[in-house]
């Protein structure tokens, strides 16, 4: 397999979307703004919906990304919007105890309510459909998986341990003997949702600037925060950095870390499958998902060549590739085509919650969303834009200073 770039690597998604954005340099650098967001991820773009909805037109809002908008993670990943955080909500239980957790658990539900809210208004889907997900636990998953059925159904949440008998016939001899079904979770189409998120905040005033690489940034006291962008520079009254696997680059600080790691998927021509519903499998090692056109999308197995995977490089993995397609074809029951194959780089961090918080007097980060940020970034834009615009705290336990002191 020969090593590809970035331009010959696009997902399914970006074949079938795209998200427009003016260019940089096109027009005159924009005045000093109120609000700059750096980054043009599914991050960014829920941060500028809304902030710019909370805004109601009092601030000016504008947004950089160094490449196309959605090039990042958020055009490159599975679509499935599960609840919690990336851990089994037992596993995110025993690392920030019940409440915290519970709060975090209803951040991905609120999560939801917006991507419906957004999709409805825009007046078309996305795809995006609540059927359900399973879970298939390893053998050593068993105990974390009942403790994530019962803690859940004891904290509102719809979660059902099912024997595998249960379970679709081909996915009961994949050697993951435990499974679960969580009836609220669901997928969408991520770059159709952030083309209708861009959109919408352009309709509320917000400036979309593509080919914009923020290079730095420097805090003047009393003044604001100066941005060096695509060799000229923009003065904000606050910052959020969204670049997720990219954030080490321009808060050092954070470089260990939010680790870029890289994941592998491809997308099949039409299988027959008699389940809609996401999977999820093995640790989060492994997931696909039935799409409403009958194709396969596939992707995960980043354990069998971790240390080539923690990179910001994009280019397909061969070996990972392989055991791809050939879990694709045991899926479907016989050989399948595929029709896309990609990568995308995530931004992991130490505990797999993401860092939300500041970083500096005016500039606040968000990212480190760990593979679960579809499932999180909705939620989180409108945490920090009521936090930005209305002084709402921030969850502690997504605070960055978890991991280091701010300066
Ligand atoms: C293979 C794969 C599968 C995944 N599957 C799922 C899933 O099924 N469900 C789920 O919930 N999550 C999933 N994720 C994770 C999810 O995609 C991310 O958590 C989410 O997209 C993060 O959004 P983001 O905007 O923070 O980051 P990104 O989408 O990575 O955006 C970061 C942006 O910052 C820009 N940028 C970087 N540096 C600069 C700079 N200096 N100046 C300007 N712009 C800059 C980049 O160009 C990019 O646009 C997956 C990720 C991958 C890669």
């Amino acid at each position: 397999m020969r090593s590809p770039t970035a331009a010959d690597l696009p997902s399914v998604w970006q074949h079938e979307a795209s998200v427009p954005a003016a260019c940089w340099g096109r027009g005159p650098t924009p005045a000093p703004v109120d609000l700059a967001i750096v980054g043009g991820g599914l991050t960014a773009a829920w941060l500028a919906y809304h902030a710019s909805r909370r805004a109601a037109g009092r601030w000016a809002i504008a947004a950089f990304s160094d490449g196309p908008l959605a090039h990042g993670a958020s055009g490159r990943n599975a679509g499935f919007v599960l609840g919690g955080t990336s851990e089994l909500y037992a596993t995110l239980v025993g690392q920030v105890g019940r409440p915290a957790a519970r709060e975090l658990l209803a951040l991905s539900q609120q999560n939801r309510q917006f991507v419906r809210t957004v999709l409805r208004a825009a007046g078309h889907g996305a795809e995006y459909r609540e059927t359900g997900s399973l879970y298939l636990g390893a053998p050593d998953e068993g105990e974390t998986l009942a403790h994530t059925v019962q803690w859940l159904t004891e904290d509102g949440v719809p979660a059902e341990s099912l024997p595998l008998s249960r379970v679709p016939a081909r996915l009961q001899s994949l050697g993951l003997p435990h499974a679960a079904f969580f009836p609220e979770d669901g997928a969408v189409q991520p770059v159709q949702l952030a083309a209708t998120l861009v959109r919408q905040s352009e309709g509320a005033g917000v400036s979309w600037y593509a080919g914009a690489r923020v290079d730095g940034w420097a805090v003047q006291e009393g003044v604001g925060v100066r941005l060096s962008v695509g060799g000229d520079h923009v003065w904000a009254k606050r910052v959020v950095l969204c670049t997720n696997a990219w954030l080490g680059q321009l808060v050092p600080a954070l470089a260990d870390v939010v680790r870029p790691t890289r994941g592998q998927v491809l997308a099949t021509g039409p299988v027959s499958l008699d389940y809609a519903y996401p999977v999820y499998a093995d640790h989060g090692y492994l997931y696909w998902r039935p799409r409403p056109n009958g194709t396969l999308v596939l992707g995960g197995r980043r354990d069998l060549d971790p240390d080539a995977e923690a990179t910001d490089t994009l280019a397909l993995n061969p070996r990972i590739q392989a055991a791809l397609t050939a879990l694709a074809s045991r899926l479907a029951g016989g050989p399948v085509t595929v029709a896309h194959r990609w990568a995308g780089i995530m931004g992991f961090t130490p505990d797999r919650r993401p860092v939300v918080g500041a970083v500096a007097p005016g500039v606040w980060v968000a990212g480190g969303f760990s593979g679960h940020g579809v499932a999180m970034t909705g939620a989180v834009g409108d945490l920090v834009a009521r936090h930005l615009l209305d002084g709402a705290p921030l969850p502690r336990s997504l605070d960055p200073g978890r991991f280091y002191a701010p300066a």
